[in-house]
């Protein structure tokens, strides 16, 4: 036997059974999104590796050690995107897009990170990303915070935890980051090779690790907060402010830094207790110096992903996916003259009802074959087409889920008939 190809490990199949959570998860964040005025943008799922270098930073462990880069055929050096805001901002800065305007912005789809895998953490994983850009204001902050926290509700999700801090300016960073290399420098032996790595390039980073070993020496770490800038201190309080008059509950942690070097001041993160060590569900924050970094006009922004595969698990724990969709109708089909001419008379009963979903036999089989694929099916009426029915001008209409007898419906007048049946079933 041919050897099987095997999958890429971490990257998933979505299988039909699960794919009803998906859409779900989709079309209540679609709604939602653009009740609040995003408006949906899609961008490449390739890049040059030079935005990610340039946007996300060279020291984090996305650029320095996970992403999926090759040379192409024409000798550029490209990369699978490992988030969206780079390419969002690239498209922004591409089409013209900024000039003082406002966007509100949305996107869905996959992005790769050669990360270890485990439950919660893949190398292709979805996110839905959403940017407000143009408005430096903590009111677009707070907004963007209680637009995450309404979708949690609409969706059902109970016991999300966020979490807010400020990273201030790159100045009163600056001042920390000279801080934090001086504590940690002094505790040097306690670091893993990772911390090590990062303290002379990214101190912050060390902050973000995920080390149970390394959690006491970041505990004892002096806080940003500490060296927060006047107008940032007061963006921050304003942010609280707000937040509390929209009753969306947070806590401050104020170790909270993020994995990627672009962002500046209000930083947030949604974490659940229920999916183990992978716990991040949304993160976010403000990148008022991103767009300029990538040599579009200054241009301040805000932002956040939420990584659908986790939420997607909470939802199914949840219970909150509503049950996969059945037929309303299945035909059953008899005899040459009816199979003949069976799709010519479900493609009419389509046409006339789009709402409805009809689910024709294919494949042949006995009466008893078709109406067991017809009870498997979930739909609660059959429509019988066969040769003495047809010969009369008729169907055959009959009940799945109720004991019924079976009736007969003129073929001229078979839309109207389906809905009759349907309607006292209660379907339909
Ligand atoms: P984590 O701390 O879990 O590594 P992160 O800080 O790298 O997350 P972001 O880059 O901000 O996360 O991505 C936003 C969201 O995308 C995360 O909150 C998480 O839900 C999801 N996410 C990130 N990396 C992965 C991954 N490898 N697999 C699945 N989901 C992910
Ligand atoms: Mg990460």
């Amino acid at each position: 036997m041919t050897e099987e190809i095997q999958p890429i490990r971490g990257m998933n199949d979505v299988l039909p059974a699960e794919i009803g959570a998906w859409q779900h998860l989709e079309a209540v964040t679609r709604e939602l999104l653009s009740s609040y005025g995003y408006e949906e943008i899609r961008v490449p799922v390739l890049e040059r590796t030079e935005l990610f270098k340039r946007a996300i930073g060279e020291h984090t462990d996305v650029v320095g050690k996970e992403m999926y880069t090759f040379t192409d055929r024409g000798g550029d050096s490209l990369t699978l995107r490992p988030e969206a805001t780079a390419g969002i901002v690239r498209a922004l800065i591409s089409n013209r897009m900024l000039r003082g305007q406002r966007h509100k912005l949305w996107c869905l789809g996959p992005m790769f990170r050669h990360e270890a895998p485990q439950a919660g953490r893949y190398r292709q994983f979805w996110q839905v990303d959403v940017e407000a850009v143009g408005c430096p204001g903590p009111d677009v902050d707070a907004e963007l915070i209680a637009l995450s926290a309404r979708l949690w509700q609409r969706l059902g999700l109970e016991g999300l935890k966020l979490e807010i801090n400020s990273l201030g300016t790159p100045e009163s960073r600056r001042a920390y980051r000279a801080r934090l290399i001086e504590y940690f420098s002094q505790h040097e032996a306690r670091l893993d090779a990772d911390s090590r790595r990062r303290l002379g390039g990214n101190p912050l980073r060390i902050l973000d690790s995920k080390n149970p070993d390394m959690q006491e020496l970041i505990a004892g770490a002096p806080l940003l907060t500490e060296h927060l800038d006047a107008a940032s201190s007061e963006h921050f309080e304003a942010l609280g402010r707000m937040l509390d008059g929209a009753g969306v509950r947070y806590d401050i942690n104020p170790r909270l830094v993020r994995g990627l070097d672009y962002y500046n001041r209000t930083v947030f993160e949604w974490i659940t207790a229920a999916t183990g060590a992978q716990n991040a569900v949304c993160s976010g924050g403000r990148y008022d110096g991103l767009i300029a970094q990538l040599g579009g006009e200054a241009t301040p922004a805000v932002g956040f992903a939420m990584g659908v595969e986790r939420l997607v698990a909470l939802l199914v724990a949840a219970g909150g996916t509503p049950p996969a969709a059945h037929p309303d109708v299945y035909i059953v089909v008899s005899g040459a003259r009816a199979t003949a001419e069976a799709l010519a008379i479900v493609e009419r009963l389509r046409g006339e009802r789009p709402r409805l979903r009809f689910e024709l036999n294919l494949g042949g089989g006995n009466f008893k074959a078709q109406f067991r694929r017809a009870d498997r099916s979930g739909a609660p009426l059959a429509l019988i087409i066969g040769d003495d029915e047809l010969a009369r001008g008729v169907l055959g209409v009959k009940p799945l889920r109720v004991e019924s007898g079976q009736s007969e419906c003129p073929i001229d007048a078979l839309a109207a008939g389906v809905d009759r049946a349907l309607a006292t079933l209660g379907s339909g």
